[in-house]
């Protein structure tokens, strides 16, 4: 056993690097990484990390990085169609969560992980596709797509909502959620129509038809981006990819909802945005699993492989960062070696307790952001505003950005 790297870790994205950093820099553990690309992924759209991803950013030394790559702000601002105030969320605060929130390209957040990796030697070796597992009592050997094969104490899926280190030890299924994404990033903000400086931003948008975001997403804010999640009847895999490769139908679904009595700099990015910068993006889910971990302990889910949900509460990567670090904190515990199965039950719990308020909370925010009549519309634009009326600016949210993954090491 001696010989075998204590931990493997499938998954190069987000959670992976971060945990085997975590790992390094907090116990000087060593692990290996496997990805599936050939180098970094420079695919994906710009991400929204609250304070409590950012902790862990900061945790595993790479927030300096990412912070001077992204806008950083602290008041998100929420409004009706008719462009009047509808509250004001303290999404970040240095006061209370010592951090503010960050809006940055998730390829960032990638590279400066991978690149600490590096400065760290742990090694990641790309190009690796995960195909099978098989657990054995003392170890588990990964067998990848290239014909070879490896061994290691423990495995870590981080490998993403199509895990294939889920499928090896467990049967699921993920689905379509019933909601996509249509995002146009890279928007000069001095460009928008003049409307836009009756609101500060960044703003959330609320209207009958639906919501849209606009976000600042540059360090100083002057390039912004814009987004709306809404319901969208299913359809196969290859149908979702023709309709995102249909830049001109993406633009009318946009228009068809956002075209008309929006504020007006809404209704001219709806318009005016080169339609070729669009992305579509489909939200499929991994439904609440009993287990994150295999029966005999020596598999454990990480991330999105455990439980991908829509983006509607920008709550997908720091989950997948706090599952990273709490999980650090597990492995190294003095006692793991020996009492691993008691001590990797209390993570998972905490774990996919904490994962089901956020679940709930992602939920409510898809029903907020959902077109409704006009009637209802109104109804949940006056619940909007009599809840910050009720708890102020902190908006009652201080166990999602408060969250601090170091406290784990109380509940063992
Ligand atoms: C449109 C959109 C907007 C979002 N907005 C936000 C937001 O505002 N805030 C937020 O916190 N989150 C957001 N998210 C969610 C966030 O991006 C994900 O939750 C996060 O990237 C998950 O990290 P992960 O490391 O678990 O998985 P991933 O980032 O998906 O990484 C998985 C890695 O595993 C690799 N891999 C896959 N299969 C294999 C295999 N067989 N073998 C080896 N390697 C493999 C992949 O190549 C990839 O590098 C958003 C997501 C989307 C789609």
């Amino acid at each position: 056993m001696s010989e075998l790297p204590y931990l493997a870790i499938v998954g190069g994205g987000i959670a992976g690097p971060a945990l085997a950093l975590s790992l390094k820099k907090h116990h000087g553990i060593s692990s290996i990484v496997y990805e599936l690309q050939p180098k970094y992924d420079v695919r994906g759209v710009n991400i929204t990390l609250a304070p409590n991803a950012v902790r862990v950013l900061q945790h595993v030394g790479v927030y300096d990085v990412v912070r001077t790559q992204g806008y950083s702000y602290d008041d998100l601002h929420l409004s009706n169609a008719r462009s009047q105030a509808l509250g004001n969320l303290l999404q970040g605060s240095p006061k209370y969560y010592n951090y503010s929130c960050l809006r940055v390209h998730r390829a960032i957040v990638q590279k400066a992980l991978l690149d600490e990796l590096k400065v760290q030697g742990i090694p990641v070796i790309f190009g690796k596709k995960l195909v099978r597992l098989h657990e054995e009592k003392e170890s588990v050997e990964l067998e990848f797509a290239d014909g070879t094969s490896a061994r290691a104490s423990f495995v870590i899926g981080a490998d993403g909502v199509h895990s294939r280190v889920r499928d090896a030890i467990m049967e699921t299924q993920t689905s379509y959620s019933g909601f996509m994404g249509i995002i146009g990033m890279g928007v000069k903000r001095e460009s928008l129509h003049k409307s836009a400086s009756q609101v500060p931003l960044p703003n959330f948008v609320f209207g009958s038809k639906g919501f849209v975001a606009i976000m600042p997403s540059s360090y100083e804010g002057t390039v912004v981006d814009f987004f709306s999640t809404m319901p969208f009847p299913a359809r196969s895999r290859e149908e979702w990819n023709e309709l995102a490769e249909d830049k001109t139908k993406v633009q009318e679904i946009l228009q068809k909802r956002f075209g008309d009595k929006w504020p007006q700099f809404i209704c001219d990015i709806t318009r005016d945005y080169d339609k070729e910068g669009l992305s579509l993006l489909p939200f499929f889910e991994v439904p609440p699993l009993e287990r994150w971990t295999s029966v005999k302990r020596r598999v454990i889910l990480i991330g999105d492989s455990a439980h991908a949900f829509t983006p509607q509460g920008g709550q997908g990567a720091a989950m997948g960062l706090e599952d990273a670090e709490t999980l650090s904190h597990t492995l190294s515990h003095p006692d793991f070696k020996s009492d691993y199965m008691r001590l990797l039950t209390i993570w998972e719990r905490h774990r996919s307790e904490r994962l089901r308020l956020v679940k709930d909370f992602t939920d409510l925010n898809g029903r907020l952001r959902s077109p409704d009549t006009a009637f209802i519309q109104w109804v949940k634009e006056w619940l909007i505003w009599g809840r910050f009326r009720w708890t102020g600016s902190l908006g009652n949210m201080q166990w999602l950005h408060g969250y601090n993954a170091e406290d784990i090491v109380r509940f063992f």
